[in-house]
């Protein structure tokens, strides 16, 4: 099963939430669920363009097997499991976003905006950051920074505006063949260019790519970036150097990189928040963080003991939950109901009693 959450567009006017959950992977997934189980409503913000963080971009194909009475389950799996779990809760998700700011309002709420301008006016912000913010590998060839994001690229913001150029790709997953294949005879010229022999991508697009370069359609170099070829300002070209010493002088007018993504803390760490070791202190009764209104679950958090395991994240979502609930309503009476007796959580879940 492959869930698509529905997402909401970038607005200028904040988005009032009794809670905003920071990660959708794992933790945050099930954050959602356990908060949705107290009645308790949540939007869910992730920079990756999907749901699902290291399970769904570091291992999606790989078998978890300590997962509670799930012998065996893949990563993805998993993350479409929770997906499913959450819907009757209908959590608003913000995908492709960074949170950058999170600064406490008078009051105990908590003014959020993401890079993409999307504000949120939070009653409780549950941070589920995981190792951090995944970011794109970059090209690091000397003199390239003035050109990321304009000639040299991490991601296709616009398929359109690339046709009619000269284009050098870079790397050998699934989205460098995808846009290899996506672009040939449409651009200008098209190269590839891979380190080495073996491709992580598809079996089926290495093999249409290869035939793309046999009959001419694009080329294909074995290879490594050696050299930005920059003139009048702008990228004019890049020199590559073949496996076999070869150098290779390629004129280009836009260089895609597709060398994967990796987590960096990035903008959790900004927000004044007691760290030890690149992790957000908390208690283990709510799993507050250094401000009260502040949770976090899951890799993101530290206390004594602490085991970075998806088993320990669903543990601290369900505590943080209450403590979000004390937070918004500290004079609700809090008591354990089971969902296998409660009218009131079968009627949130939406099965009939
Ligand atoms: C290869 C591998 C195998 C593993 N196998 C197991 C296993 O068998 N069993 C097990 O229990 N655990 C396993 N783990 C660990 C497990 O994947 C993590 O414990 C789990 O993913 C943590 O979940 P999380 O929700 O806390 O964080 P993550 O999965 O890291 O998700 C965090 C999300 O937050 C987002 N984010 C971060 N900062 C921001 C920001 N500022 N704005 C917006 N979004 C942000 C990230 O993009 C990411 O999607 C494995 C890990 C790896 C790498």
């Amino acid at each position: 099963m492959s869930a698509s959450p529905s997402t909401v567009p970038a607005g200028s006017e904040p988005i009032r939430t009794e809670t905003l959950i920071i990660g959708a992977g794992p933790c945050g997934l099930f954050q959602v669920f356990e908060l949705g189980l107290l009645g308790i409503g949540a939007h869910i913000v992730d920079s990756l363009a999907t749901p699902g963080g290291q399970c769904a971009e570091l291992y999606p194909d790989k078998p978890i097997y300590d997962i509670p009475a799930l012998p065996v389950c893949g990563a993805q799996e998993l993350v479409d499991r929770l997906l499913q779990q959450i819907k009757p809760f209908n959590p608003q998700f913000h995908l492709g976003q960074e949170v950058s700011e999170l600064t406490p309002q008078e009051g105990g709420r908590f003014q959020v905006s993401t890079a993409a301008g999307t504000r949120f006016d939070a009653g409780a912000v549950v941070i589920a950051a995981g190792l951090g913010s995944f970011q794109p590998r970059r090209i690091g060839l000397a003199g390239c920074e003035p050109f990321e994001g304009k000639q040299i690229q991490y991601r296709v913001r616009n398929a359109r505006e690339l046709a009619g150029k000269r284009i050098v790709i870079f790397g050998g997953g699934d989205s460098a063949l995808d846009w290899t294949l996506e672009l040939a005879g449409k651009a200008r010229s098209l190269v590839l260019v891979h380190r080495r022999a073996e491709f992580k991508a598809a079996p089926a697009s290495v093999a249409r790519m290869r035939e793309a370069a046999a009959s001419g359609q694009i080329r294909y170099i074995e290879g490594l970036a050696h050299a930005l070829l920059v003139e009048d300002g702008d990228v004019r070209g890049v020199q590559v150097k073949g496996t076999d010493g070869t150098l290779h002088s390629l004129e280009a007018d836009q260089l895609l990189t597709f060398f994967g993504l990796h987590p960096k803390l990035g903008p959790v760490a900004q927000w004044g928040l007691e760290l030890d070791r690149k992790a957000l202190k908390v208690d283990t009764e709510k799993f507050q963080t250094s401000v009260p209104g502040i949770f976090a679950v899951g890799d993101i958090n530290t206390y004594p003991g602490k085991k970075k395991l998806i088993l320990s994240g669903f543990h601290e979502a369900a505590l943080a939950a209450f403590g979000v609930q004390h937070h918004l309503y500290p004079q609700k009476k809090q008591f354990l109901q089971y969902t296998t007796t409660s009218p009131v959580m079968h009627q949130r879940l939406g099965v009939p009693d």
